[in-house]
């Protein structure tokens, strides 16, 4: 009998605490959409001017302005592109965090991917000198069935970073098959460097929203310190891990796996699935 007491008297305290809990993660769950739906706003509020900033800024830019002015004149196209980037990448990261990212599965060729991605970066290659090298393993089927749009946010971004932090070096691109069985293939990503390298106190941070590497390269760089965070998070929502090896001096590597189905020339996909 006494034990039947005690085990109803913890059944009530179990259903309280459990009560407790619920309310807790509804307020919590109101409190963080309230926050997506605040930065969502504010960040398509401020885009509107921004875009008329920046219009007005490329038009004057376009009439040969003097030499004084110029100055001016690319100083507020520098601030103006940076605020773009950072807007959209707040808007990106929100859209990741609630849950509002589309995944979608579209047959493409991936060579072709890689080989658009090469020609799109091939004037930023020059600007420090870089030679920037693509290894695709033959073995690849041609056609992937996955989210190129995402893969190519991706490798931009790491592309983009490689030859920002190199010079005089070389950025190699790697696609390799890991396994292919029933339609499914794995394959391995790679973007390599030899450029400054990240310390190795910061390999972990560098993931984190807003962390840059120490003032000194943050100053000499630029940039928003929010790349590498939209990278890994996409990375995360195809089901897939970054990984990042670096020394300071000698260079940086980052590389993935992601699965995809195996597609085909002919095939015709379209599909869309929330992350
Ligand atoms: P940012 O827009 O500032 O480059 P990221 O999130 O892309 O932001 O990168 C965060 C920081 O990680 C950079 O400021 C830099 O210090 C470091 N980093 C990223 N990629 C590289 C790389 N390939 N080589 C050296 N440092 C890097």
């Amino acid at each position: 009998y006494k034990n039947n007491i005690i085990r109803t008297q913890s059944n009530m305290m179990l259903k309280e605490k459990n009560k407790e809990l619920e309310i807790a993660r509804d307020k919590a769950e109101k409190a963080s959409n309230a926050r997506s739906e605040f930065l969502s706003t504010v960040s398509h509020e401020l885009r509107t001017p921004l875009n008329a900033i920046n219009g007005i800024t490329h038009l004057l830019l376009e009439e040969k302005p003097k030499k004084s002015q110029m100055h001016y004149l690319s100083s507020l196209k520098f601030s103006g592109d940076y605020l773009t980037k950072f807007i959209n990448e707040i808007l990106e990261i929100n859209k990741i965090d609630s849950h509002k990212f589309e995944i979608e599965y579209i047959n493409f060729n991936l060579k072709q991917l890689l080989e658009n991605i090469q020609n799109s970066l091939k004037e930023l290659a020059l600007v420090n000198n870089n030679q920037f090298i693509l290894k695709i393993d033959s073995e690849i089927p041609d056609y992937l069935i996955g989210d190129p749009t995402k893969l190519s946010q991706i490798m931009m971004n790491l592309i983009n970073n490689a030859l920002k932090f190199t010079k005089n070096g070389t950025v190699n691109v790697v696609a390799k098959l890991k396994s292919i069985a029933n339609e499914n293939a794995t394959i391995y990503f790679e973007v390599t460097d030899t450029g400054i390298g990240i310390p190795e106190d910061k390999l972990k941070s560098v993931f984190d929203s807003f962390s840059q590497g120490s003032i000194e390269v943050n100053r000499k760089y630029g940039g928003t310190g929010l790349g590498l965070t939209i990278v890994k998070k996409i990375i995360k929502t195809l089901g897939g891990h970054i990984t990042l090896k670096s020394v300071v001096g000698k260079g940086s590597t980052f590389s993935f796996e992601l699965k995809f189905k195996v597609g085909s020339q002919l095939l015709k996909v379209e599909q869309k699935q929330k992350s």
